[in-house]
């Protein structure tokens, strides 16, 4: 009987242990997965997995093979908005119910949510950063997903942005909060807008293909303090780099 307990008991934990939603964008499901073993991941029982698939996310940017040319330049309307935030059990989240948006290439993109990564998912010539943060859009007409990559160094005065919320990270996981401060994603943004630009993937399962990665080139800076703060909440949720293969990576210049 104590045994059946106990077992029940187990399995309640790995239940709500085991996070059913995938950090990018809306995949409902309960398959389990971590970091601990991406490799696997494109063998996880979900529909329409890719994660195997060969236009995968993240990659290493390397600057001498990259194709230099004028790119489109990013129509960032973004305002500030309340925030919402969420620890989805893969990171910490902050989901947008305003009307911030991007235009890019002549289509219109609404900001859906943005999130962290410890350390960063790209690299630039062999380089990490201790996070990157994603800012994931959905384009209004297609749905299909355009993911802007910021990535994060310490070593900076403290972004007060961040200051708004890091003493603020939910406790409980999957269940949003609302704080009653705002937040305008522009103050998360380095100063220059210049960019790598690649087809890539969720960096999540099922690592949905086709999504358009821009990846800025310049950094944030932000405290020292700010990025421990993050690494003490997560300081693995990034996945490894995979192969770029004969994925073009454009640079603005
Ligand atoms: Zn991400």
């Amino acid at each position: 009987m104590t045994s059946k307990i106990l077992l029940a008991s187990f399995l309640l934990f790995a239940l709500v242990s085991c996070n059913k939603d995938s950090e990018e964008i809306e995949p409902d499901s309960e398959v389990h997965w971590d970091y601990e073993s991406p490799a696997t991941w494109g063998t996880l029982a979900l529909p329409n997995n890719q994660c195997a698939g060969l236009i995968q996310t993240p990659i290493n940017i390397e600057s001498t093979n990259t194709i230099k040319s004028v790119l489109p330049e990013l129509g960032l309307n973004y305002a500030s908005f309340p925030i919402n935030i969420i620890d989805n059990g893969h990171t910490i989240q902050i989901n947008n119910k305003g009307t911030s948006s991007l235009k890019y290439n002549k289509q219109e993109y609404a900001l859906a949510q943005f999130h962290f990564h410890s350390h960063s998912e790209h690299t630039i010539d062999g380089k990490s950063a201790p996070m990157e943060i994603h800012f994931v859009h959905k384009n209004s007409t297609d749905g299909s997903l355009l993911v802007i990559g910021v990535l994060v160094e310490g070593g900076g005065v403290a972004n007060s942005s961040i200051a708004s919320y890091i003493e603020s990270f939910p406790t409980v996981m999957e269940k949003e909060s609302s704080l009653s401060k705002t937040i305008n994603p522009l103050d998360l943004l380095p100063a220059s807008k210049k960019y790598f630009n690649y087809t890539g993937s969720l960096t999540t399962p099922p690592c949905s293909q086709g999504l358009n990665w821009i990846v800025l080139k310049e950094k944030l800076k932000i405290s020292t303090e700010q990025i421990s703060k993050f690494e003490a909440k997560y300081n693995h949720n990034y996945r490894p780099i995979l192969p770029v293969g004969s994925r073009t990576i454009f640079e603005s210049i």
